[in-house]
Formats: structure tokens, sequence, C-alpha cells
């Protein structure tokens, strides 16, 4: 085993909690985090009332303030990461409200900024690196999967859709996946990459491809999952042996609660499927956590195609963000609830 150092870390699922700062032009504001504790601690409380009643301390493997970078981020993902190359599969989901920084967490803000790119371009980056510098003794081939899970029905983000658009790589339809380990959807495309410029284009396409259909929504990519999984395969160049490993990058749907009384036709819909898929998704990791005989992976679609990553040898890391405006308060609370039950 060459690159597992997550040895340290107790247990399969940690979860990492991660303020987001306020954005430009809400600097005066109040924050509803009083406290962040070097032990995983954080406190928070209505920054608007007095009194230690309203005070609520959550803890995690690590929490993380506003002013923190994503390259920090990224190190104490790594040993997660380089994981993967010795056959472990994992899972890093970004939970959280709508804008409380789980696409900046995953992705970064935008691709052309290498500074702020987020877990999923370091991860690839890394990946080949690391595979490059063992070149003499292990050969690693490394393809990509793109996938959003939208109302419970999964749509694969790398093929040309009904608009015809084509990408630049040879794609190669993988309908027995015997040879991968990963997401148990057959027919989804699987994009082999060389290079971290390859993942960048294809990105783009995935992004592309996420917005189509967005129309009749105000925003699609809030409201579905969206799920990169990189596939790993390695060969032993001395012994022969083969190794297979993945890693499933997933931008969760927003978790905010939405009103029924308000939410009518496709939104209470959408609404309805969001919070079927996270308590689903919250009752598999809280079982793995407690060790549970039975698992309830059926119940929700993204449960399922997770279900041979998820358990077992894989390894799960869950990001919470937090908002931490005062009107975002409820949301946060019952954030970090959900978190703290699978913690
Ligand atoms: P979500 O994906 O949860 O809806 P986003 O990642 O899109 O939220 O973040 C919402 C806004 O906040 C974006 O403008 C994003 O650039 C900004 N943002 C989020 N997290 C951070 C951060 N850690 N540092 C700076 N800006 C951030
Ligand atoms: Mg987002």
């Amino acid at each position: 085993i060459l690159y597992n150092q997550v040895q340290d870390l107790k247990g399969t699922i940690r979860v990492y909690c991660r303020v987001r700062p306020f954005l430009p032009g809400q600097s005066n504001q109040h924050s509803t985090v009083d406290y962040i504790g070097e032990n995983g601690n954080i406190m928070i409380a209505n920054p608007l009332k007095q009194g230690k009643e309203a005070r609520r301390v959550f803890s995690f493997n690590k929490v993380y303030g506003t002013n923190v970078t994503q390259e920090k981020i990224y190190i104490d993902t790594q040993p997660l990461i380089r994981s993967v190359l010795d056959g472990f599969n994992v899972c890093i989901f970004a939970y959280g409200q709508t804008g409380s920084g789980k696409t900046y967490t995953m992705s970064g803000p935008d691709l052309m900024t290498e500074d702020t790119w987020g877990v999923n371009y370091r991860a690839l980056n890394d990946l080949f690196q690391i595979s490059n510098a063992r070149l003499d003794v292990m050969k690693y081939e490394v393809g990509v999967q793109m996938i959003e899970i939208y109302n419970e029905q999964v749509r694969d983000l790398l093929v040309s859709d009904g608009s015809n658009r084509r990408y630049p790589f040879k794609q190669q339809n993988i309908r027995n996946n015997s040879q991968l380990s990963g997401l148990n959807v057959p027919d989804a495309s699987w994009v082999p990459v060389t290079c971290t410029q390859d993942v960048l284009s294809l990105m783009r396409i995935g992004q592309k491809n996420r917005a189509i259909g967005a129309t009749a929504l105000n925003e699609r990519s809030s409201r579905s999952h969206s799920v990169l999984t990189i596939h790993v395969l390695g060969r032993d160049l001395v012994s022969g042996s083969i190794l297979r490993g993945c890693l499933h990058l997933v931008d969760l749907a927003g978790s905010e609660r939405v009103d029924k009384s308000e939410a009518v036709g496709d939104r209470l819909k959408e609404a309805q499927h969001i919070n079927k898929s996270l308590s689903a998704l919250g009752d598999v990791i809280s079982a793995l956590a407690q060790k549970s005989a039975h698992i309830p992976y059926r119940n929700s679609k993204l449960t399922q195609l997770l279900q041979d990553s998820l358990g077992g040898q894989a390894k799960t890391l869950m990001f919470v963000h937090i908002n931490p405006e005062v009107d975002a308060l409820g949301e946060t609370i019952s954030t970090l609830k959900f978190a703290e039950r699978v913690a």
C-alpha cells in the first residue's frame, strides 16, 4: 500500500464543515458563527439575540473558517484522493443550502483560475502527477464519467444529446463495466483522460450539457445532484497484478426546505425528490457510521448508484457548508443537525 495515509483518521466516514465568507457588499453583516474551536467544534448563535440558551455547539472532524484557502481544503482531502491509487473507492459529497459554497469547494468559482480551483481539478492533477511519477512500476489508466440526477432521473452529462453536441475524446460506452469499479450506470459514457487539460475540456462539456433544459427552471444546478466519477485502473508492471479504485465527487442539490404551502407543481415535485434523496443519503451514511446490519441503499437513485463506493472498504467525506448570514440561521441549524447525524 503506497499512498494509504488515511489510517490516522478514525473510521471511514468523516465530516468537514466549511463556513462561507460574506460576499462582497455584505461585509458589515452579523455572523451566526460565534466561535470555531481547534478540535472541530463550531458554535452557532443568533447574533441579534442575547443569552447563552440560544447557542449551540456542533462537533465534526474539522471546521474551516471563512479565511481558509482552497489549497488548505485540498491538503486535508489529499490522503483520501491518493488512496484511490491503492484501489480504494472514495466518495466526497458537498452538502448545504443553495449559495453556501458547495460548488466553490468542489469546482471553484471558475475554471480559468488555478489558484481557486476546487477539489475536483486538484484531485485529478494530483492523480496524474503521482501516476506519472510511478511510471516505472505501475501503469495507471484514468477515466471520467459525469452524470446528473434530477427528479430521480439520471442523465449522462458527457454524451452528446438532442443538440448533437460532440466532444473531442474517443468515447467508450461501457455496457459491461466489469473492467471498472464504481458508478453503477453501465451506459454512462466513460472517457479516458491523460492530463488536466483533457479534464477541463470535459468539464466544460458537462457544464454546458447541465445547462440544457434549465430554461424552464431558474437554476437547474441547485435542484440536481451532479456526480463526477474518476476511475483508476492500475497495472503493476512487475507482478502483473491489477487494482481498481474510483473517486466520486458529488455536488449535491441545495438542502433548503421548501415551504410546502408556497411550492406548487414542478417546484414542489423537485423539492420532494431532493428531500427524499438527501434524507436517503443521510440514512445510508448514518447506518454505515453505526455499523448497522441493514444499509438502506435502495431508497434513492443516488445511493443506489454509489452503493459500491459507500460502506465496506470505501471511504466517505462529507463537506457541509454554512452560510453565515442571519437570515440563513434556520437552514444552518438543520444543515448542522444533518451533518451531526452522519458524523
Ligand atoms: P452553492 O453551490 O452551494 O449554491 P456556490 O459555491 O455557488 O454555492 O457559492 C455561492 C457564492 O459564494 C458564489 O459567488 C461563490 O463564488 C461564493 N463563495 C462560496 N464559497 C466561497 C469561499 N469559500 N470563498 C469565497 N467565495 C465563496
Ligand atoms: Mg452550486
